[in-house]
């Protein structure tokens, strides 16, 4: 090794073997499929090269004026350094572009004016063994620089100058940790520079590059935050980024939204398929769309990202799709079907902010859309429902909140039992809007806490005014969302707000409904049992309408289970529907339970009721709901 620049040597060799670790993890990690990846294996391979060559020369370098051979090889290394390292810059403005969520179709015809630059000073290296513009080599066969060369640094600085214009101009388009990776990137890369600026014996400028790109592989390549682990999809966080990005970026997209409708049936079907669902979901929608564009947002909902595409085109993939869910899916050894929707819309025109594509996403297209692919006016829908979400979030300060009273009877003794509170919401702007459209929403928003407060105050401030007892109402019934009654603290919250009041609790009757997931009946239990013990009474509501598991239901310890009218109403309408009310009823009686029958609209009701052992009724034959004042003027007047 004698008379090598041995400093200089380590440092070349440090920056290719940061550079070949670079690129192997990327490869490994199959990170190569979007532009921007390609991009990135493009310059850490460059650098490498880079890196390369220079060791070439620098162990050359000592022989090189009695060897031919040397020289001919340093002159090729020469050469391929120029070539490679005049396109880095260049790229990394690319790069940077990528990153922001930019254009990423640079193709030179598009976009002469960025790389006309670029395609100058490449002209200038490959022409320089003829022309000897960028460099020569002297009589001793040493390098000296010409011209061409300060033309390229030109070139380099008013490339990354572009990279550091678009950095700022796209700041809002990246994380902190994209932010920070890029800005360590730039400080490292020209740190770098000037020092063998300086000092030309320091070739520290690809080291500082290796690493710069090392960073860029840890903090912007790696997808790690980006991916569910189990299925490979890109999560939630993921698309709120990369659709913040498109947007500041101004690039035009199409969204395409996919929810299965009938997941919570297949999910009871067995953990191990519901699991293999999304994976076959997005292995179907990889047929169609590269994986970078698909995403999970939450289970059972699919988002894919259509970039610069025709809106007939989007139109053709929204049809493929709901026409491959008209088709069963194998899983494992199992073959079902799966029921979905499609929905799909451009951003930023229909879909304005991330949010709204959110929003989209996460809102349950309502039971009265029939179709399965839907767009332009069909989405309607979501503006409705977001005009529902503005009154309730406004309902308690503008007080468009009322409690109504449905009083029940006791069948034998033929005279009011109770009554239960149902709340109402009257918008200033909508006008009436039933709890069936907005107790849903706000479940989901988390509005439902305020609302089932607001009623048990309202509750509770009437049974303290003693007016009830006075007319003979037992009890007061008071629905509870099963979603609160899951929340920790629940039950204390419960009798924080009773206790206030300083009111009998066996006047309040929850109610809550069957229908809540099987894995959660310990928690419930638990809940139930210890209101029961604090002295409230419990109502299992609309008996009969979920798909619950009878033996965990009884499991529960209900006072009074209320079969819901569609029972009822079946069983007027056939000897199918009679039967299956007559039995719910023997079974619910053999369990030792009280039995309300709701939605009694008519004496023929009435009448067939009487015939089965129920206790207690309630419906529109006897009364609507009513505010208070109409529900006691509606007792007194009966008396
Ligand atoms: P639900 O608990 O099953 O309440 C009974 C619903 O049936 C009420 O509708 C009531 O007006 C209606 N109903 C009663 N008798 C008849 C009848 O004879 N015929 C017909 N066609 N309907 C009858 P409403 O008030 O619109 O409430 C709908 C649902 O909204 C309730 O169903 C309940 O699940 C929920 N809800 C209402 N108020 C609250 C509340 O304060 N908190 C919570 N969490 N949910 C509530
Ligand atoms: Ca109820
Ligand atoms: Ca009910």
């Amino acid at each position: 090794m004698d008379g090598i620049n041995l400093a200089q040597f380590s440092l070349l060799c440090a920056a290719l073997i940061i550079s070949i670790t670079s690129l192997i993890f990327t490869l490994i990690q199959q990170r190569t499929e979007k532009i921007q990846n390609k991009i990135y294996i493009m310059l850490i391979s460059f650098v490498g090269l880079n890196a390369l060559s220079q060791l070439i020369l620098t162990v050359l370098h000592p022989v090189i004026t009695e060897s031919d051979g040397a020289f001919f090889l340093t002159k090729l290394s020469d050469c391929s350094y120029f070539l490679l390292h005049t396109a880095l810059c260049p790229l990394f403005f690319v790069y940077v572009s990528c990153v922001c969520g930019g254009r990423s179709d640079f193709t030179v015809g598009k976009n002469l004016f960025y790389f006309w630059p670029f395609l100058f000073t490449e002209l200038l290296v490959v022409l320089n063994p003829f022309t000897g513009w960028v460099y020569t080599y002297n009589e001793e066969r040493q390098f000296v620089r010409q011209w061409g060369e300060y033309i390229i640094y030109g070139a380099a600085v008013l490339y990354l100058a572009l990279s550091v214009f678009m950095l700022m101009f796209l700041w809002r388009a990246l994380t902190p940790k994209r932010r920070t990776a890029l800005i360590y990137f730039f400080v490292i890369v020209i740190a770098g520079v000037v020092v063998q600026l300086v000092n030309i014996n320091i070739k520290c400028e690809l080291f500082a590059e290796a690493v710069g790109l090392l960073g860029a592989m840890i903090a912007i390549e790696s997808e790690d935050d980006r991916i569910d682990t189990d299925t490979g999809i890109y999560n939630r966080r993921a698309l709120q980024n990369d659709l913040t990005s498109y947007l500041i970026s101004r690039r035009r997209l199409d969204l395409i939204c996919i929810k299965l409708t009938n997941r919570d049936v297949l999910e009871r079907s067995g953990g191990e398929i519901s699991d293999l669902i999304p994976m076959a979901v997005a292995d179907f929608l990889r047929t169609m769309v590269p994986r970078y564009c698909i995403y999970s947002s939450a289970p059972g909902t699919f988002i894919v990202t259509a970039l610069d595409h025709t809106s007939d085109k989007v139109k053709r993939f929204a049809e493929l799709i709901d026409r491959r869910f008209h088709r069963p899916w194998h899983l494992g050894d199992t073959e079902l079907m799966l029921n979905a929707v499609v929905i799909y819309a451009d951003m930023p025109v229909r879909i304005k902010t991330v949010s709204d594509a959110l929003y989209m996403a996460d809102s349950p297209v309502p039971a009265s859309v029939h179709k399965t692919v839907l767009s332009g006016r069909d989405l309607d829908y979501l503006m409705r429902r977001s005009a529902v979400e503005n009154a309730l979030t406004k309902g308690f300060d503008e007080g468009s909140f009322e409690v109504y009273y449905q009083p029940t009877y006791s069948i034998s003794e033929k005279r009011l039992y109770g009554a239960e509170a149902l709340i109402r919401l009257n918008d200033s702007l909508l006008g009436k809007v039933y709890p069936d459209e907005f107790i849903p929403i706000a479940e989901q928003n988390g509005l439902i806490d305020d609302i089932d407060d607001f009623v048990l105050r309202e509750v509770c401030t009437f049974i303290k005014s003693g007016v009830p007892q006075r007319l003979g109402i037992e009890s007061i019934n008071v629905n509870l969302s099963v979603i609160e009654c899951m929340q920790p603290g629940f039950v204390k919250h419960i009798n924080a707000v009773t206790d206030e009041f300083g009111i009998d609790k066996k006047m309040i009757n929850f109610e809550i409904t069957e229908s809540v997931a099987a894995s959660n009946y310990e928690l419930l239990k638990r809940v139930v049992n210890s209101l029961k013990a604090n002295g409230f009474r419990f109502s299992m509501d609309d008996y009969g309408t979920g798909y619950s598991n009878m033996r965990a239901i009884f499991m529960l310890d209900f006072d009074v289970v209320k079969i819901d009218k569609s029972l009822l109403w079946s069983a007027e309408e056939s000897d199918v529907g009679r039967i299956i009310l007559e039995s719910s009823v023997h079974m619910i009686k053999q369990m030792n339970r009280e039995i309300l029958v709701e939605g009694v609209e008519t004496q023929q009701q009435l009448d067939l009721l009487k015939t089965l052992s129920v206790d207690y009724l309630q419906g529109y034959f006897f009364s609507r709901p009513v505010p208070r004042s109409e529900l006691i003027a509606l007792i007194e007047q009966n008396k």
